[in-house]
This record gives structure tokens, sequence and C-alpha cells, in this order.
């Protein structure tokens, strides 16, 4: 489609793109899904549009309503923009460590922008998620999104970005790599993807390595939107609802500086440039693709631009700073197999 009536109609219908420069020596083909081409520049849009239709549709959103979540940025991004065209308030809460970029692009669209600094346990009254959930309670006619449990993220992913990924390789997709956060992208279109293909569709998390999905002590990392971190006083933190474990086959853990350096050389080989959570998503697919052949197809999802991290992955004083300069001795980089 090329013509839309409005913003909200072009949302999704993202193209997979072949890499061809990047994957030297690899075997099976490999796509990545350009993310990026969603109106907010990422994924969440697909998960805002379907949690706040369901909303509108239940009446939980109504007309003069302000919408309220709390996000890592991109499904803020994504909200903003909707409530913007639909006419809503949108009150949005962020972690102050989140790229400037991504905290320009949510004011952008005239949503109001709260930081929160502070790494909590979930149901600590301080936490970002309780802020936005005192706030929306405390907000006559505000309506959470909460995107962590709620059932339409995933119905988003199966309803769109699966079939497209399925139609797009005619089928043959045989591997779907994708970055976990709410997990609403890999249990939408992993599930749709598994039925599809009658199993034949294997799933895999890429994980930054301190994330406790991959088995990581939950520490915090540099990596934006992707993985699950709990603090060191909370014996067990809740998994997302929007998570559904069993459809994911298995975890690649990814380190920050691997993610970085992928992303990095991403943009110098293909002329792609994603963002962070994308570098961990392809250097894992890229570990995986060593152990494949010519008769497999690997999907990739990309779900944001390097746009968004400009300022800090693509930026030589940022990496200076945070440690990041002097590669690793042993480093993969893209197109060699770790
Ligand atoms: N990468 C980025 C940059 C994100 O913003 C998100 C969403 N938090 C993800 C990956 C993970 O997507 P999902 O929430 O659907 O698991």
């Amino acid at each position: 489609m090329a013509r839309f009536e409005s913003v909200l109609d072009s949302v999704g219908g993202t193209p997979l793109i072949r890499l061809t420069r990047a994957v030297a020596g690899l075997r099976p083909r490999i796509y990545v899904k350009a993310e990026w081409q969603n109106p907010g520049g990422g994924v969440k849009d697909r998960a805002a549009l379907w949690m706040l239709r369901q909303a509108e549709a239940d009446g939980s959103l109504r007309p003069g309503g302000t919408v309220v979540e709390a996000t890592s940025g991109n499904t803020g991004i994504g909200l903003a923009l909707i409530a913007a065209h639909l006419g809503y308030r949108a009150v949005i809460f962020a972690g102050s460590r989140i790229s400037a970029e991504k905290q320009a692009q949510i004011t952008a669209y005239g949503a109001e922008l709260r930081l929160v600094d502070a790494f909590v346990p979930r149901d600590h009254p301080d936490s970002l998620r309780s802020h936005a959930q005192r706030y929306a309670e405390q907000t006559p006619g505000a309506w959470l999104a909460g995107q962590y449990d709620n059932p339409a993220n995933p119905a988003s992913h199966a309803a769109t970005t699966g079939p497209e990924i399925w139609d797009d390789t005619d089928g043959t997709v045989t591997h779907l790599v994708a970055c976990v956060g709410t997990g609403g992208t890999i249990s939408g279109a992993g599930r749709y993807l598994k039925t599809a293909g009658a199993g034949r569709v294997r799933v895999i998390g890429a994980d930054p390595i301190t994330s406790s999905y991959s088995g990581g002590d939950g520490s915090l990392k540099y990596i934006e939107g992707a993985g699950h971190f709990v603090h060191p006083d909370t014996v067990h933190d809740l998994w997302p609802r929007a998570l559904d474990g069993g459809v994911i086959d298995e975890y690649v853990g990814i380190g920050d500086r691997l993610a970085i350096d992928t992303v990095r050389q991403l943009a110098r080989t293909e002329g792609i440039l994603a963002g962070g959570s994308s570098g961990v998503a392809l250097a894992a697919a890229l570990q995986v693709a060593g152990r494949l052949d010519e008769n497999h197809t690997v999907v990739v999802l990309l779900p944001d631009s390097g746009r968004s991290y400009l300022s800090t992955y693509f930026n030589d004083r940022w990496l200076a700073v945070n440690g990041f300069t002097d590669p690793e001795p042993g480093t993969p980089t893209v197109g060699e197999v770790a």
C-alpha cells in the first residue's frame, strides 16, 4: 500500500530487507524487518495503536481523555503520535536515562514527558510504573495503557507483524529472532508464525546478557527497550503477562559492547542505521545463522532506528565516557560467527 487516508493507517506493513554485505560467510538467507519505517520510528507503534483502539472500544478511553503510560520510549512515542492525531492528551512516564532523541520525540508530538529517576522494585511507590499508575488513578478520564500486561500488545503482532513476515517470505521463514521487552513482539509474531508453519518455525529471544529473561543477574545495562531488569532487593519480579514464554525456543544473551559494535558495523557495511536493541537482535541472529545452512531463512526484527541514538551508540564521546572505546580482544564483528 502506498497511499493512506491517515497516519494511523500507515502503522505496520514494514518491509523485509535482505542483508548482503554484513553476512559474509553465512549460509542462510537473512532478512531484517525494518520496524523503523513505522510512522513513529519504531515497532511499538503497532502495540500503541492496538491498545488505544481496544481502550476506545471497551470505553476505558473516551473523548477528552488522557493517555498515560510508563515506557522506555518507543511506546511513548507511538502513543503520543496517536493521541495527537485523535485529539487526546498524553502523559508519558519514562526512565531519565532514555536517549535525549526519544525524549524530544515524545514532546514534539505535544505529549507531556515526566522523567523518573529510580531503579527500584516495580511495586515500590517510586518505580516508573507506580508513578504512571498513581497519576492515572488520580486523573479523571485517564487511561493507563499498561503494555506489560495488556493483551492488545501481543495481539497487535499476531494480527500484523507475524502475517507480514509469513507472507513476505512466502512461508519460507524458518527462524524468527527478536528482542524481548514486554514480550509483545515475540509472543504475538512468534505464536502466529509457529501456527502458520505448523511448528517448523523456531523462535529465538535475543537478550541483553544481564537481563533476567536469559538467566542474567538483572543488573542494568546500556541497551534501551530490550530485556528484563530487576532490582537486587526484589526476590522475584513478575514477568509481563504480555510475554508468552512458551513461544520462545531459545534465548541468546548478547553483551552491550557486542550489540553496539554490531549495530555500528551494520550502518557502515549495509547502510542500515538501527538502534541498540537491533544490535542485540542482529548479533544473536548471526550466532544462530552460523549453525544453519542454505535451507534456512532467518528474519531478524529490528525495533527502531539509530537516529534515536545518535547521541549515544553512534557518538564517540559517549562511547569513551561509558568505557566502550577500546574493542574487547576477540570481539566478533558482523559477518564473523562468534
Ligand atoms: N527494542 C526497543 C528499542 C524497544 O523500545 C522495545 C519495546 N520496549 C523492544 C525492543 C522490545 O519489544 P517488546 O516490548 O514488544 O518485547
